[in-house]
């Protein structure tokens, strides 16, 4: 699969809003959000009203850096959504959310999205205690994820896991022991649930043009 290599930075700065891509640096000074003002680019303070268009465009990017998904994986949940019951925003969001990569980094195993996808990449992680290394894998209610019980990979999370003002874990997850650092999906993620301010009821609109 493919990945974005530029710098992740210019991202949040597009958007307006931490998307804490860079990990433990985006809590500290050296946040280029906290320190520059305005979009990237020749003009960071254009000038007008944006279109109702713009909005909604600008909501569905703002979920795809934040979750780090391409253009064409995105419609693929966005259809898998619009096949589901009930609110197509909301499914849409809890899709993205069970992300194998979302849920390393949620339960406090790797510093960002970035992190978990190359802990997955590399062969650390299972769930039910096999090895799954697809970062899109979806996780279900009562899955087990845990770091693989072997020093390399246990030493790789436990550096991570030590770390100070780590964000908690959600209340959909739920860590079971340390060692192996293990977790567990103890329900559906809700939109309550996603830590990214967002509208799913504006991408709807967008994608449903
Ligand atoms: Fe975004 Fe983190 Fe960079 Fe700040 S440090 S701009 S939150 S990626």
């Amino acid at each position: 699969m493919g990945r974005y290599t530029g710098p992740v930075c210019r991202l949040c700065r597009r958007e307006g809003l931490k998307l804490f891509l860079k990990g433990t640096r985006c809590d500290t000074p050296k946040c280029a959000i906290e320190r520059r003002e305005g979009v990237p680019g020749m003009h960071p303070f254009r000038k007008g009203k944006a279109s109702e268009y713009a909005i909604r465009l600008r909501e569905k990017q703002k979920v795809k850096r934040y979750y780090g998904i391409f253009e064409r994986q995105f419609r693929k949940y966005f259809e898998m959504a619009g096949r589901k019951s009930g609110n197509t925003g909301d499914a849409l969001m809890s899709l993205i959310e069970r992300r194998l990569d979302n849920v390393v980094t949620r339960l406090g195993f790797a510093v960002s999205r970035a992190g978990a996808r190359q802990l997955i990449g590399h062969g650390h992680v299972t769930v039910n205690g096999r090895k799954v290394d697809i970062s899109s894998f979806l996780v279900r209610p009562g899955d087990a994820v845990a770091v693989k019980d072997r020093e390399h990979s246990k030493k790789l999370a436990a550096s991570v896991l030590e770390m100070e003002g780590m964000p908690p874990v959600p209340d959909w997850l739920e860590r079971v022991t340390a060692d192996p650092p293990e977790g567990r999906v103890s329900r559906l993620p809700s939109t309550q649930d996603i830590s990214l301010p967002v509208n799913p009821q504006l991408i709807v609109e967008l994608l449903s043009r």
